[in-house]
């Protein structure tokens, strides 16, 4: 639910068109979770879920360190204060040139998963650390990563020993679970596929350091999730289960969890309307949709609560679709949204829990509309 202080920022600013905007009170709240609910870990916030540069500050000033995917974002954690050795550059898809000039800012911490990006950070980054992530099936998460990132256990064996060939350190292995991902043993078969490789590797002296358990953390929307306690205990049961009591360094790098419940877009109601005068479903077209910042509603897949002034009022089910004259603009079809027969054109609604992937999945001007602007505090 949107917190006091940003209901009171949009009553007194009154912005007009939609705007997301973010409470930092809360991100630090969810950081101090994470930090109680596995203290033997190093938190990464994953800067694409939301790069604002208040929110990279205020986790760099509570001692974060940063999971990024380019220069540029490994440019903005700088900018934050964070010093290179709490920076790692964790895509295992990247430019020569860029692993180059992140070696040059002195970033000393790469993701791979393949040989041939083995021998790119090799040449680009001699002497630095890889870890080789490791495909997860991405089963109980709502948004699933698919099979881009990773490769098989018996793979990222070769990855990690090519990588000691090469002269770079064969520091650990990564996985991701998917992202907003509720089920609590989803970590379990992949820290046993990680201590898999540990194994293996171990055999021919090639001593891993590192576990990197990746994100998933997830954000309540309409259902409830569980706690980053619970998360905490089941990952810790998982890690002793699999590494009895030699526990490696452990990283999480936690996105949706982090800043997803810090924020709340405000948008308005442009028009009501039906496709035939029999029709009982209304077509409810908000100044937001899939390109203005609410990509993940792609497939349905993340249902954002949606609170109006008039929730009191009998409820019936609506399309929701965005301004774009794009007809893959619609956000809530299949199932579609109860929402107030009161609910009236011109009217604000507050789409909660839209702090991650909202401001960087808006596009510059589709339709001459602006990017989502953002308050954060
Ligand atoms: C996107 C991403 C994350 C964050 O995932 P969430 O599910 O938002 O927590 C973490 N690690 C990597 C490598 C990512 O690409």
């Amino acid at each position: 639910m949107a917190t006091q202080r940003v209901l009171d920022f949009l009553a007194t600013r009154r912005p007009s068109g939609p705007c997301l905007v973010v409470d930092l009170d809360v991100v630090a709240d969810n950081f101090h979770a994470f930090e109680k609910a596995l203290p033997e870990s190093k938190i990464y916030y994953a800067v694409k879920a939301n790069p604002a540069p208040e929110i990279l500050r205020l986790l760099a000033g509570l001692g974060s360190s940063f999971d990024t995917a380019s220069v540029a974002e490994i440019e903005m954690a700088l900018d934050a204060g964070a010093t290179p050795d709490r920076i790692s550059f964790g895509n295992t898809i990247k430019k020569e040139r860029d692993i180059a000039r992140a070696h040059e800012l002195g970033i000393d911490l790469y993701a791979v998963d393949s040989v041939e990006e083995v021998e790119k950070v090799a040449r680009a980054a001699p002497g630095a650390r890889v870890f080789c992530r490791v495909l997860t099936d991405g089963e109980g998460a709502e948004w699933p990563l698919s099979r881009k990132f990773g490769c098989v256990p018996a793979m990222a064996v070769d990855v990690l020993r090519h990588a000691n060939r090469l002269g770079l350190v064969a520091y650990g292995v990564s996985f991701h679970v998917g992202s907003q991902q509720t089920d609590l043993g989803a970590w379990d078969k992949a820290l046993g596929d990680a201590k898999s490789v540990f194994a293996r590797l171990a055999e021919e002296g090639i001593l891993l350091k590192m576990v990197n358990m990746g994100g998933g953390f997830p954000t309540r929307y309409l259902k409830d999730v569980p706690t980053a306690q619970a998360y905490g205990q089941a990952i810790f049961q998982s890690l002793s289960k699999h590494f009895g009591n030699r526990l490696p360094e452990t990283i999480i790098e936690p996105g949706r969890g982090m800043v997803g419940n810090a924020g709340t877009i405000k948008s308005e109601v442009v028009l009501i309307s039906k496709k035939a005068d029999n029709d009982n479903v209304r077509w409810v077209f908000l100044d937001i949709g899939k390109f203005g910042g609410l990509a993940e509603t792609m497939d349905e897949a993340i249902r954002y609560p949606i609170v109006t002034t008039r929730d009191g009022d009998e409820k019936a089910p609506c399309v929701l679709a965005g301004p774009t004259c794009d007809s893959a603009d619609v956000m809530y079809e299949k199932m579609p949204y109860p929402l107030p027969l009161t609910l009236t054109i011109g009217d604000e609604v507050l789409i909660e829990g839209t702090g991650a992937y909202t401001t960087t999945y808006a596009s510059v001007a589709f339709n001459g509309f602006e990017p989502l602007r953002s308050y954060v505090i």
